[in-house]
């Protein structure tokens, strides 16, 4: 079954509000086996809705309208559907009495407009929105047979989302019979996409055959791997996609650092629990990021101690023991200066874990030695203390970001060592 998605809104082509709702109707459909086939941004123009609704409705079964529902002038979506589907716009009295007690309860005066929103389409289901005053409206036409639906939702998120989950979602179920599609994630790091497709080359020309969908979804520093297959039977999509993510994970299990939506931040927090250890990092070039991304896992306090973000010298040396010697031979940005960061975390904030970063961001402060872009990660543990360096490129936005990746992954790596020496 096919689907199609228009988000209506000046402000979605303005740039002032970037279309969420797509994205997330987008992944909602797919998890549930509806193909969406294409995502029309439209303004609040009434004949470019109708314009919208009748390609759309040319192509597919079940179209999704977000936004334009709003009390306010500017939202025109119910009257263009209204005389769209030719149903008069009439108080329904029932949406009214909901509306008013919604003010009611919010101790808020309600005005003319808002007694508007309950002038909907005569003939339409009505979609209640337990979460504002906008209510979703339901269109059908056509048989039983094949039905032609377009659905209409509001604009703000957490509303659109409401009624898709409670209201949208289980009509749909119903009405078509819907193939069963599942899927799972790996994410990888340290291996460029085509790297990665490389490896995994012969293998994954047998794939298509076996009904087992492959997708790359790059970032920065990371791929993501997703594997899906659709099918009649839930059973059979299931034992397709878990056979073909354990025999990735044999050719590539190297590289991959987690599994499904859990990011690397996750990944080791939960690492770290499982391993009874504990962590406290020295941040110099990442100043502080590597403390944020991990205090952004809930339940990160369990594992994580604190950092010291020792940017100059002179923190280096008075709140880590760094020799001063060691930072006026070597310079911040070296081996023996990076590894005394990481012992002096440990040390001082009692962790099993001490990881430091100390490198040139940019997009100054290069020198021929050690040019923009030359990171080195020091990493102390129960087995010692060592350090790695990078060389990483010119952006320090991402000089930052990707030191954070890869000072992450390190830890992991050397917690499945740790793991597989003991098993
Ligand atoms: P509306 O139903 O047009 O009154 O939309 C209400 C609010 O929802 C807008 O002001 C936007 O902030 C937000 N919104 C509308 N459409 C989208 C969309 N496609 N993605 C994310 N937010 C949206
Ligand atoms: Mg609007």
């Amino acid at each position: 079954m096919l689907a199609e998605v228009i988000t209506i809104g000046d402000e979605l082509l303005l740039g002032q509000t970037i279309d969420t709702n797509s994205a997330w109707m987008g992944a909602e459909l797919t998890k549930h086996g509806i193909a969406l086939h294409r995502i029309t941004s439209i303004s609040d123009a009434p004949a470019e809705i109708t314009a919208a609704l009748e390609e759309a409705m040319s192509r597919v079964d079940l179209v999704l309208v977000t936004g334009g529902l709003g009390p306010t002038r500017d939202d025109l979506t119910k009257e263009t559907l209204a005389s769209f589907f030719g149903m008069p716009l009439v108080m329904n009295e029932q949406v009214l009495n909901q509306i008013t007690h919604w003010f009611e309860n919010r101790g808020m005066e309600m005005l003319p407009v808002n007694r508007d929103q309950a002038m909907l389409p005569e003939g339409c289901e009505i979609l209640p929105n337990l979460r504002g005053t906008a209510m979703g409206m339901w269109f059908q036409k056509g048989d039983e047979v094949s039905p032609k639906v377009v659905v209409s939702l509001p604009g703000v998120p957490y509303e659109m989302k409401g009624l898709m989950e409670e209201e949208v979602l289980p009509r749909v179920q119903k009405i078509w019979k819907l193939p069963k599609r599942y899927h799972r994630t790996v994410l990888t790091q340290g291996i460029g996409e085509s790297f990665l497709s490389a490896l995994i080359e012969d293998w994954e020309d047998g794939l298509e055959e076996r009904g087992i969908h492959i997708a790359y979804l790059p970032a920065p520093g990371q791929v993501r791997v997703r594997f899906s297959a659709v099918d009649d039977l839930e059973d059979a999509a299931v034992r397709r996609v878990e056979e073909a993510l354990e025999e990735f994970l044999e050719l590539a299990g190297q590289h991959v650092v987690a599994l499904d939506e859990m990011s690397l931040p996750e990944a080791v927090v939960q690492s770290l629990v499982e391993n009874n250890c504990t962590i406290a990092t020295a941040e110099s070039c990442t100043g502080g990021s590597i403390a944020a991304s991990i205090t952004a896992v809930p339940g990160s306090s369990a594992v994580f101690q604190g950092s010291i973000v020792a940017y100059a010298n002179a923190v280096k040396q008075q709140m880590l023991g760094v020799a001063a010697k060691d930072l006026e031979v070597h310079g911040a940005v070296s081996e023996p200066v990076v590894m005394q960061m990481a012992k002096g975390v440990r040390e001082k904030l009692g962790t099993t874990y001490g990881l430091a970063t100390s490198g040139i961001a940019g997009p100054s402060g290069g020198t021929a030695l050690k040019p923009v872009g030359t990171i080195w990660v020091g990493l102390a543990g129960p087995k010692g203390v060592v350090a790695r360096k990078f060389q990483l490129g010119d952006h320090r936005g991402r000089n930052v970001s990707k030191t954070v990746l890869l000072a992450l992954a390190w830890i992991l790596e050397d917690l499945k060592q740790k793991d597989s020496q003991r098993s």
